[in-house]
């Protein structure tokens, strides 16, 4: 059983369907975190990301990979967890920049492709029920206005001990949609078959609900 949620940055994608993985009993499973530790090695080898022929040509010697322990994701990169360090505002910006690069996208395709192929999966990103798996037996376009999706940012960043002001994190949103909705390869767009889930008026345990009883009514 393959489920795809796709939506963009700060949707709370990942809490949701994390949340919907557990009740259900499926593998939670968060692409965005390859992109991230891509980028993240391209960045700690002093490659310019802006530089695609250089990011093309680190990517023979960069093995993302995902492991699961107790249903929680890690990701490798050559072996050394990453997990942690991906998280931080320079390296999303970072991994929207490699994502559009067509040779990033076909070089994660398989990865992904492969888990969704060898486990019940939960999986999100911005091209999974496009690309990754047209397939998938139910779609969910998850999202939130903008500013809503900013301020919950906001409050994990806050969280996390490292607080960033409000109309920053709300111009890198913006910025990251309208990247990612622009590029040439493999843009966030709903699929035609996907259902929408607009969250920006529920708290977590509404868009929980919304979101599991999709998935029930569609399996
Ligand atoms: O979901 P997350 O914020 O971790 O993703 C980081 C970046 O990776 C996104 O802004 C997007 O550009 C890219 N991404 C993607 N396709 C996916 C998942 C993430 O292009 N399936």
């Amino acid at each position: 059983m393959n489920i795809a949620i796709d939506g963009p940055a700060g949707a709370g994608k990942s809490t949701i369907a994390r949340a919907a993985a557990r009740k259900l009993g499926y593998i939670y499973v968060d692409t965005g975190a390859l992109y991230r530790a891509v980028a993240c090695e391209c960045l700690s080898r002093g490659i310019d990301i802006k530089d695609t022929a250089a990011v093309e040509a680190a990517l023979p010697g960069i093995r993302p990979s995902l492991a699961f322990a107790d249903g929680e994701q890690h990701v490798l990169v050559n072996g050394r967890d990453v997990s942690g360090e991906i998280r931080t505002p320079e390296i999303s910006m970072a991994a929207s920049a490699v994502s559009a690069i067509p040779a990033v996208r076909r070089f994660l395709l398989d990865t992904q492709r492969d888990i969704a192929a060898n486990n019940d999966v939960i999986m999100d990103g911005r091209d999974i029920g496009t690309v990754i798996l047209p397939n998938a037996q139910v779609k969910i376009f998850l999202t939130a206005s903008p500013e809503e999706r900013a301020r919950r940012r906001c409050k994990e960043l806050e969280e996390k001990g490292t607080p960033q002001p409000f109309e920053e994190v709300l111009r890198d949103i913006k910025k990251r949609d309208h990247d990612d909705m622009t590029r040439k390869e493999a843009p966030l767009k709903q699929a035609p078959d996907a259902v929408l889930a607009d969250t920006t008026d529920l708290d977590l345990e509404g868009a929980i609900a919304l979101v599991t009883g999709i998935i029930e009514d569609k399996t």
